[in-house]
């Protein structure tokens, strides 16, 4: 890193090397730092784009790109839950890429040299002169910095100098993984979701031979270490979905192994979405380290995307790219942008988290009780229950 790279990015994920992007498309110059050695481009398998994550693809250029490499989903088809059979159009782009597919778009799509890897932050100091961000990395090395952007993720470093209360867990567990049928598969270009002794699956196809899939089953503490293996989590999974049909069945046993994760799933509480100081002095958060939500809409990788876009625009609208006048990002002038990207984001990300932590809890709930408090109160907030992918993040 040199002096002149003003924006320092923490986490090279979606949010940060879209974030960088964004930033690079308006003239300012990022530097991103990654605590692995490398791009993280498998876990997680894929991830679905709705409407406004194709709106923000494209303010950030790689949305054709990355059009080639999926196939637009044109159905859900919903069996069990609340209404026993429903196959139902869906409105506007759809498509699930493969994490890897978005990971190095985005990535590809910056000047060389912008990821530095093997830079794990530990903490951030002010300095008690300057009154700068100080970054502190595990291997006891600091830089000063002007301006820091948190894409962290869930266990954000970042967030905790922002003083954020910690994430919170929902019971459930997430296992995910991609199924390649050589010979083509019979699924059509469609989202199946169903219920089957209390236990959430998903199945969507990402072209006509590949398949992610997903199951949400509860959370059991004694489970941890022994699901980092892989071997281990398609033998559990396979048992967990024993009595499921032939097709799901067949789906897990010929995954691919280096495909399959299993992750806790994590939540920021919806009221410190409200409440909560997302920016102090120039440093903020974006993606999952200001509003990590459980995946139940499908949602949390495209506010990111939209959060890289909005962040970028106002950091520029403020000026504060110093591209145009050639002079230093002025220090007043980011914290301003700052303010201005949290007061624009609170509303849309706090819906978004509400209306998934409602879904999350209902589809936890083994009270009937619970169950009918959480479809009241997700009637009542979120009677279209698509509107939120309507949402537009502007032009970049
Ligand atoms: C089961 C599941 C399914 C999902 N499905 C969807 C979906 O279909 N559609 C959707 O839009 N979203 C989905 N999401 C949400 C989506 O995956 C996340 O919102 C998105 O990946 C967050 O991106 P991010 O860049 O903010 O954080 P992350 O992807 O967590 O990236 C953070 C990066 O920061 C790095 N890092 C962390 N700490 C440090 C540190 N101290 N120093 C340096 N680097 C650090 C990490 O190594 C990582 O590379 C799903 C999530 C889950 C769990």
């Amino acid at each position: 890193m040199d002096d002149d790279d003003e924006v320092v990015i923490i986490g090279a994920g979606i949010c940060g090397l879209a974030t960088a992007l964004a930033l690079h498309k308006k003239g300012i110059k990022a530097v991103v730092l990654e605590r692995s050695e490398s791009l993280r481009n498998i876990t997680g398998a894929a991830i679905g784009i709705r409407p406004n994550g194709w709106r923000a693809l494209q303010q950030l250029g790689v949305a054709d790109i990355l059009r080639h490499t999926a196939v637009p989903i044109q159905r859900i088809f919903i069996t069990n839950l609340f209404t026993p059979f429903l196959r139902t159009p869906w409105y506007g782009e759809t498509r699930c890429l493969t994490r890897k597919d978005l990971i190095d778009t985005l990535y590809a799509a910056l000047p060389p040299g912008t990821v530095k890897f093997s830079c794990q932050l530990e903490s951030i100091k002010l300095d008690p002169h300057s009154s700068k961000p100080v970054l502190w990395f595990i291997d006891g090395s600091s830089i000063p910095s002007k301006v820091v952007i948190g894409c962290d993720g869930g266990k954000s470093v970042v967030a905790d100098f922002l003083n954020l209360k910690p994430t919170k867990m929902f019971p459930l567990c997430s296992i995910r993984g991609l199924t390649n049928y050589p010979n083509g598969h019979s699924f059509g270009n469609e989202f199946t979701r169903f219920m089957k002794s209390n236990v959430l699956i998903g199945r969507i196809a990402i072209d006509d031979n590949l398949v992610y899939w997903f199951c949400a089953p509860r959370y059991n503490p004694k489970d941890e270490k022994m699901w980092e293996d892989p071997k281990v989590i398609r033998q559990s999974t396979l048992e967990l979905l024993r009595d499921h049909p032939k097709e799901i069945y067949e789906m897990i046993e010929n995954a691919d192994m280096k495909s399959l994760s299993y992750t806790r799933l994590r939540y920021r509480a919806p009221w410190e979405l409200l409440t909560g100081t997302f920016c102090k002095k120039t440093v903020v958060v974006a993606g999952d380290a200001m509003h990590v939500m459980g995946p139940f809409l499908g949602q949390g990788g495209s506010a990111g995307l939209e959060d890289a876009v909005v962040l970028a625009r106002t950091l520029a609208q403020m000026g504060s790219n110093g591209v145009e006048t050639g002079s230093k990002m002025a220090v007043h002038r980011v914290e301003e942008a700052f303010n201005r990207f949290v007061k624009q984001r609170r509303m849309r990300v706090l819906r978004l988290s509400l209306q998934t932590y409602l879904t999350g809890m209902l589809l936890s709930a083994t009270s009937s009780i619970k169950k009918i408090i959480y479809i009241v109160l997700l009637v009542l907030l979120f009677y279209n229950s698509s509107s939120h992918i309507n949402y537009d993040c502007g032009n970049l």
